[in-house]
């Protein structure tokens, strides 16, 4: 049975729900998107009494977000670039310095041959990769995770955008050591790379919510996804092709430095939005 109610109701309870775990300007924020999102009711729609459906689930959905969880897992999806990726409690929530990143990508393929073979590793919701096959003209994409259920996403996610690529089951620890002759021209990686000893700082909603096997290197060294990175980067790149990776912005210059060696040119470290060490791009010299 239809059961109407104000949108602006709705998001009044989601403002109740969350007032006290966040700023008065993300409440705000989060209240209307999530109305917009699970009814399609515009912040202007509510000002205008629009009466929409109750979603369903609704009262699970408030104590989900009373519980901290964050809006886009208690939905399912979040935005990356203006576009919505389904996203599960397997795969990061696509962060905006990502979205950098993929600039970065892009501002590299103009200089190279076409086509560009692009290799995503670690691809999550497929965020970066997704973006790729649809942003950059004449790029060849193919991504790897290690985890199904976010290779299962991320293949969800390329067909509801429309993108062509190839999202593989993949563990780069185990593929490096493999004698292929695959090569691409560029290589572009968001692997795990928060220490443990960081989570204490971290807020809850990251550390409850998100996948430690997305988030934490898994190791006591934290460079080891890049080591592994250059090591095949340096093998499977073409000749001048780009390496860009996203970093911890405590090791910039320790990341950087695994890329001062003789098989690359042009590295820099880059900042993101915030100010922060957040990227390293180098070119392959050999
Ligand atoms: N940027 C994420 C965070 O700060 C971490 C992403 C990653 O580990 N690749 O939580």
């Amino acid at each position: 049975m239809y059961m109407p109610i104000l949108a602006a109701d709705l998001v009044r309870q989601v403002k109740l729900a969350i007032q006290s775990l966040y700023s008065a300007q993300e409440v705000e924020a989060i209240a209307y998107l999530l109305v917009e999102m699970s009814t399609g009711a515009t912040r202007m729609d509510c000002h205008l009494g629009k009466e929409v459906e109750e979603p369903k689930d609704w009262e699970h959905i408030l104590t989900r977000l009373a519980e901290q969880e964050p809006w886009q897992y208690v939905l399912g999806k979040g935005w990356f670039r203006d576009r919505i990726f389904g996203l599960n409690s397997h795969t990061l929530i696509p962060r905006p310095e990502t979205e950098e990143l993929v600039d970065l990508v892009l501002g590299k393929i103009s200089s190279t041959h076409s086509p560009c073979r692009i290799l995503d590793v670690g691809t999550g919701s497929g965020c970066i990769a997704i973006s790729l096959a649809l942003e950059a003209a004449h790029a060849q994409v193919t991504a790897w995770e290690i985890s199904p259920d976010a290779q299962k996403q991320a293949m969800q996610n390329a067909k509801s955008l429309g993108a062509d690529l190839a999202i593989e089951l993949q563990d780069v620890f185990q593929w490096s050591t493999r004698s292929d002759s695959e090569t691409w021209d560029i290589i572009v990686s968001n692997p795990p790379y928060v220490m443990f000893q960081e989570a204490a700082q971290m807020e809850r909603h990251v550390t409850e919510f998100e996948p430690g096997l997305a988030l934490f290197v898994p190791d006591a060294n934290p460079l080891i996804f890049y080591q592994v990175l250059e090591s095949m980067a340096s093998r499977h790149l073409k000749r001048a092709g780009w390496m860009l990776v996203e970093i911890n912005q405590a090791l910039g210059k320790e990341t950087k430095a695994l890329f001062e060696n003789e098989r690359w040119k042009n590295v820099e470290l880059k900042q993101d939005f915030h100010g922060k060490d957040r990227f390293v791009i180098a070119q392959k010299d050999i």
